[in-house]
């Protein structure tokens, strides 16, 4: 069996056209603009990557873009009193501030300071509240742009079994909850789970959120399940010259697309959703801070 290749950048191609038509239309309808504001402190050159992709994104969806870039040495309070402005301006809709931050501001504080109804990461402690007892909440986007695939890809999920590997605020523990939230049945593996092969080979839906190169190969993988690498590793690449490398999932590719019946690339699959999902989620916030129906196909 070849599986066949979930194609996250066409995915999130068609995800953003949505998202711009939805602007559209609240512009033209509503005469609201949704604004999201991208704090950076510092200099990490990861981090300034992906805020100059949000920025570009944000404005191609025709919606407001805000960055605020602060020095590294940004004093912890300072940070705190540009949250407090970026929640108290109508024209900003969601916040969101890239992480990691350097090292003397504490994240949980900085999370908890974001207004809920503007966290498009999803990160605040009410948001995860609200999504773990079922209610509506701000999705994070790594598991929210995973969820839509899979529904994409296989419609309903009611009584799959889904097993996930990794327990991270941000990634694992959220994907659980919304695979919950759509009647899969629902397995987290971590470090410390036994027989690790075994219980990924139980899954119907396998999802890899776990930081290690390739980990999971053909024989972990029940035959025609569907596969979600969230990994994005970097490893060396002696092959495309001295000192290159290349990125690499949590899967083996080659191996899994033997016996798995659908499987996200890396580069290529779930990478591109997040952005996407951001901007979806901006909207979303848009519209629930407006009173305004929900955009379909935007959120979980
Ligand atoms: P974390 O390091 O926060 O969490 C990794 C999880 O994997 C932990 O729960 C850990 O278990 C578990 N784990 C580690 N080693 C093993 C092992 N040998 N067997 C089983 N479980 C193991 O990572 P994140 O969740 O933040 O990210 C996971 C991956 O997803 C990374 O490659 C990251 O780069 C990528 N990522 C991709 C995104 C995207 O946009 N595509 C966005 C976010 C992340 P324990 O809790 O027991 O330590």
């Amino acid at each position: 069996m070849t599986a066949t290749r979930i194609d996250g950048k066409a995915f999130a191609a068609g995800l953003r056209e949505k998202v711009a038509a939805h602007v559209a239309r609240l512009k033209s309808e509503n005469d609201l603009t949704p604004g999201l504001a991208v704090v950076l402190v510092g200099n990490d050159p990861a981090s300034e990557v992906y805020v100059g992709s949000k920025n570009r994104q944000t404005l191609e969806a025709g919606m407001n873009s805000y960055e605020h870039r602060l020095p590294e040495e940004t004093p912890e309070a300072e940070l705190l009193a540009l949250i407090d402005q970026l929640n108290a301006d109508p024209a900003v809709h969601g916040i969101l501030v890239q992480l990691p931050l350097p090292k003397h501001i504490e994240e949980p504080k900085v999370l908890a300071a974001i207004d809920p109804a503007k966290d498009v990461d999803g990160f605040h402690i009410s948001n995860v509240g609200l999504l773990s007892t079922g209610q509506k909440a701000m999705v994070p986007c790594t598991p929210l742009g995973c969820l839509l695939m899979l529904k994409d890809h296989l419609g309903d999920l009611s009584g799959l079994n889904a097993v996930v590997i990794g327990r991270s605020n941000i990634v694992g523990k959220p994907m659980a909850q919304l695979l919950l939230g759509a009647n899969a049945t629902v397995t987290i593996a971590h470090s410390r789970t036994k027989n690790l092969a075994e219980v990924a080979r139980g899954a119907d839906i396998l999802v890899a959120a776990v930081g290690r190169p390739e980990m999971v190969t053909g024989d972990w993988i029940k035959p025609g399940a569907t596969v979600i690498d969230v990994g994005i590793n970097r490893i060396p690449a002696p092959e495309r010259g001295e000192g290159k490398t290349r990125l690499v999932g949590d899967v083996d590719y080659a191996s899994a697309a033997e016996v798995a019946g659908a499987i996200t690339p890396v580069p290529g699959g779930v990478g591109p959703m997040t952005i996407a999902c951001l901007l979806a989620n901006t909207v979303t916030a848009a519209c629930r801070s407006a009173g305004l129906p929900e955009p379909e196909g935007l959120t979980a």
